[in-house]
């Protein structure tokens, strides 16, 4: 199996094998024994015993599902599965860290969870294989190449040495292999042509799973923007170009206002949908000099080049504005609620050592515009 087809792989995949799987090791017997299933009968009650135990996980998934407010859907029941059966140790301590932080689970949060652990799928090891995989294809496409190139050159030559055998003689026999020759160049020609098509057709599978491998690496699910990853690919990028370009670039950390607030009172899915909205309200301003990303939780970069650090915080002011001055309705139940609003830190990226430091004074800048009262950008001061 390629490393593509595990990225691919959605979680709800294998869903009645680890089911199954799960089932077996509860009771305690090995692969091997249930191999031997069908030949040798279980005793009624090992065979009761585990259907009690089936039954019990699946009234623990449905309990699980209800008490979170959870659609039925397969991801939902594949998380709740690793969860209460602890086959997924990740799944099931990201579920623990939100239970204690906000003791609610939602759709939307699954649904970044499963994408993350789709992007984790991205290993080394699994990139790694993706590549050798494309540098065996290569060496087949070079190979059929080289093979092709032969078998007309000795076609070539066997032309000749037949035209030389043709001169003053009868050219009948002659004839005759010359188009036996031909004939099994044509063939040649065909296996080859036919090796190369699934060459190419293997490649152009190859190449948009790790197009898809690298877009899950590099997205944020909920927001669909480009995650803190991608950003810190993208700002290394921009530092190089903003200074070889002589040009300024700065950076501003948005960051919602009260947004726990917003979850305790509507829910976290409608937090997820005012999430979104802002990014959707954030990202209008991306173009290829300007980029947004999120960069965790409720808090957003944008990184601005060929505009100075003052005229940033105007740009980021405007969308404040707007946002603030929006009233939004509560999908859920029809009501108003209360202003949505984010404050924001700018600072002039090439004005400090390095990037990183910029970033501290931009995030030391949004502190500063929580303590002064929310809902506004600061401009962090040039020194580090
Ligand atoms: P402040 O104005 O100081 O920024 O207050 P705040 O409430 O926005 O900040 P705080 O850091 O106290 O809370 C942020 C909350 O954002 C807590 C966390 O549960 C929530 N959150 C983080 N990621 C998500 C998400 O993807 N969806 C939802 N619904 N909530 C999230
Ligand atoms: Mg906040
Ligand atoms: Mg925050």
């Amino acid at each position: 199996m390629t490393g593509g087809t595990t990225i691919s792989a959605s979680p709800q995949h294998g869903l009645t094998d680890r089911l199954a799987r799960w089932a077996r090791g509860l009771s305690g017997r090995s692969e091997e024994d249930q191999e031997t299933d069908t030949q040798r009968p279980r005793s009624g009650s090992a065979s009761s015993r585990e259907i009690n135990r089936r039954r019990q996980l699946y009234a623990d998934i449905g309990d699980f599902l209800f008490a979170h407010d959870l659609d039925l859907t397969p991801i939902n029941f594949s998380v709740a599965l690793d969860y209460l059966t602890g086959a997924n140790i990740g799944v099931e301590k990201a579920i623990r860290a939100v239970m204690m932080e906000r003791g609610k689970i939602t759709n939307g949060w699954i649904e970044t969870l499963a994408a993350e652990q789709r992007s984790d799928e991205v290993t080394p090891d699994s990139l790694a294989a993706m590549l050798d995989k494309v540098e065996e294809n290569l060496s087949t496409f070079t190979g059929l190449m080289h093979e092709s190139r032969n078998s007309a050159k000795s076609y070539g030559a066997a032309l000749q040495e037949e035209a030389k055998e043709l001169e003053g003689r009868d050219g009948e026999p002659v004839l005759a292999r010359l188009v036996g020759l031909t004939r099994s160049m044509v063939e040649k020609t065909r296996q080859v042509e036919g090796q190369l098509r699934e060459n190419q057709k293997q490649t152009q599978a190859l190449k948009s799973s790790l197009e898809n491998a690298r877009r899950a690496a590099e997205h944020d699910h909920l927001t669909g923007l480009p995650n803190r990853r991608a950003f810190e690919g993208v700002l290394r990028e921009e530092v190089k170009a903003a200074q070889e370009n002589g040009e300024m670039l700065s950076v501003a950390f948005c960051d919602i206002d009260h947004f726990k607030n917003i979850n305790d009172t509507h829910g976290h899915d409608t937090g997820d949908r005012v999430l979104k909205f802002v990014a959707g309200l954030l990202a209008k301003a991306s173009n290829d000099r300007c980029h947004v990303a999120r960069h965790g939780g409720e808090e957003f970069v944008m990184l601005f080049r060929g505009k100075s650090a003052a005229d940033t915080c105007k740009a980021v002011d405007d969308v404040r504005e707007d946002l603030a001055g929006r009233s939004l309705v509560n999908r859920t139940n029809g009501e108003r609620m209360e202003r949505v609003s984010f404050s924001a830190g700018v600072a002039n990226v090439l004005a400090f050592d390095d990037p990183r430091a910029a970033l501290k004074a931009a995030d030391r800048a949004l502190y500063l515009a929580k303590e002064h009262g929310r809902n506004r950008v600061y401009l962090a001061a040039e020194t580090d």
